[in-house]
C-alpha cells in the first residue's frame, strides 16, 4: 500500500532536515519489508513561513524525488495547511498521515497506523500517553480545555491531537465538510466508520520553538468550542431566564417595603453590586452571541481556506 505522511510547516527550518530524514529513513525501510509501496511520500505545506522552509523543502527534493511540497501564499494557520496537504493529496494514496514537523509525535507509530489499516480500519488516531514533556501550562491548559470541552458536549478523542492516519474513504468524507473555521480533531470523529487509537509517549519539539504561543492556542479553543457547540448560547438564554425570575421576586419583595412598611431609603449598596452583576452578564453574552454572528459571517462568505502559491510534485 502506499501511504503519503502530511506535514505542515511553518518557520520550521531548523527541524526539517532531521524530520525528512528519519521518516524518509522508516519509508525505505518499511518499503524493503515490503509493509509499504516504494512510491511512499512525504508532502511538506509551507504555511507562508518567514525563514528558508520553502528554500529547504526545495532542496530536499532533489535529495528525495519522491517528496511533495505544496507552498502557501501566505500563513493560514496550522488547520488549514493540514486540509490543504491533505486535500491535494489524497487522491495519490491510500491513506495519509498527518503529523507535526517537529518529530514531537513518535514516527514508529506509523508502523501501527499502517497495521490498523492493513485491519481495516479507515480511522486511526495516535493518542498521547504521556505529555510529561510539554510544558506544565500547555499540560494544564489542555487538561481544562478536554474538560471544557466535554462539558459543552463535544466529543473528541482525549490526548489527541493532529497525529492521525485517514483512509482514502474517509478523506473523501472530510472532502465534503466545507466549513472555514476548521477544527479537525472535532470533525473527524463525524465521519464515522471502523476507527481505533494507537497509543505513543509524546516527546520534546526536536528543535525550533512552538509555534503555537497562547494566544493562538486560545483563538484555536475558542473555534474548537463555536464552530461545535451552541451550549454556550443556550446557557445565556438559561441564565437570563433565571435573573428574570430573580427580578420579580425583587420587585415584588420592593413593592412590598414600598408599600406595606414604607422604609425605603438606603440600599445604594445593593443597587451598585446588581448593576455591575446585570451589566457583566449583559456584555459577555453580547460577546458570546458576537462570537457565533461573526464565525456565521466567516462562513457566509464561503471564502478559500487556502491559496497554493506553489507545488511541487
Ligand atoms: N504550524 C503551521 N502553521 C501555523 C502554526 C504551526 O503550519 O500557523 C505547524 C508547525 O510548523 C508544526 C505544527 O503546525 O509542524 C504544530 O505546531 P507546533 O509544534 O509549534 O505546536 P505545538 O506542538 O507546540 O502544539
Ligand atoms: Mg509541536
Amino acid at each position: 500500500m502506499k501511504i503519503g505522511i502530511v506535514i505542515p510547516c511553518y518557520n520550521e527550518e531548523e527541524t526539517l532536515v532531521e524530520t525528512t530524514t528519519r521518516v524518509m529513513r522508516l519509508l525505505e525501510e518499511l518499503s524493503s519489508k515490503e509493509v509499504l509501496d516504494k512510491e511512499s511520500f512525504i508532502c511538506f505545506v509551507d504555511d507562508g513561513s518567514q525563514d528558508n522552509t520553502w528554500q529547504m523543502i526545495e532542496n530536499l527534493k532533489q535529495q528525495y524525488p519522491s517528496i511533495r511540497g505544496i507552498k502557501l501564499s501566505r500563513n493560514f494557520g496550522h488547520q488549514n495547511a493540514l486540509i490543504a496537504g491533505l486535500m491535494q493529496c489524497k487522491d495519490h494514496a491510500d491513506a495519509l498521515i498527518s503529523m507535526d514537523a517537529d518529530l514531537q509525535d513518535d514516527i514508529n507509530v506509523i508502523v501501527q497506523f499502517v497495521e490498523k489499516f492493513k485491519e481495516g480500519y479507515e480511522v486511526v488516531y495516535g493518542v498521547r500517553e504521556d505529555r510529561s514533556s510539554d510544558t506544565a501550562i500547555k499540560r494544564n491548559s489542555a487538561q481544562l480545555f478536554y474538560h471544557f470541552q466535554h462539558f459543552m458536549g463535544i466529543e473528541a478523542v482525549r490526548n489527541h491531537a493532529d497525529y492521525r492516519l485517514l483512509s482514502h474513504k474517509a478523506l473523501n468524507a472530510l472532502a465534503a465538510f466545507k466549513e472555514i473555521n476548521l477544527f479537525l480533531r472535532g470533525i473527524v470523529p463525524l465521519l464515522g466508520f471502523r476507527s481505533c487509537s494507537v497509543y505513543y509517549t509524546r516527546a520534546e519539539r526536536f528543535a525550533g520553538e512552538s509555534k503555537y504561543p497562547f494566544r493562538k492556542m486560545v483563538l484555536f479553543a475558542l473555534d474548537g468550542i463555536t464552530s461545535f457547540s451552541i451550549k454556550p448560547l443556550r446557557f445565556i438564554t438559561v441564565v437570563g431566564f433565571m435573573l428574570f425570575m430573580l427580578s420579580l421576586v425583587g420587585i415584588f419583595w420592593v413593592m412590598i417595603e414600598k408599600f406595606v412598611f414604607g422604609n425605603t431609603v438606603q440600599g445604594w449598596a445593593s443597587m451598585m453590586v446588581s448593576l455591575y452583576f446585570i451589566g457583566g452578564i449583559q456584555v459577555m453574552s453580547l460577546g458570546i452571541i458576537g462570537e457565533y454572528v461573526g464565525r456565521g459571517l466567516q462562513e457566509n462568505k464561503r471564502r478559500p481556506r487556502f491559496i497554493i502559491d506553489r507545488e511541487i510534485v
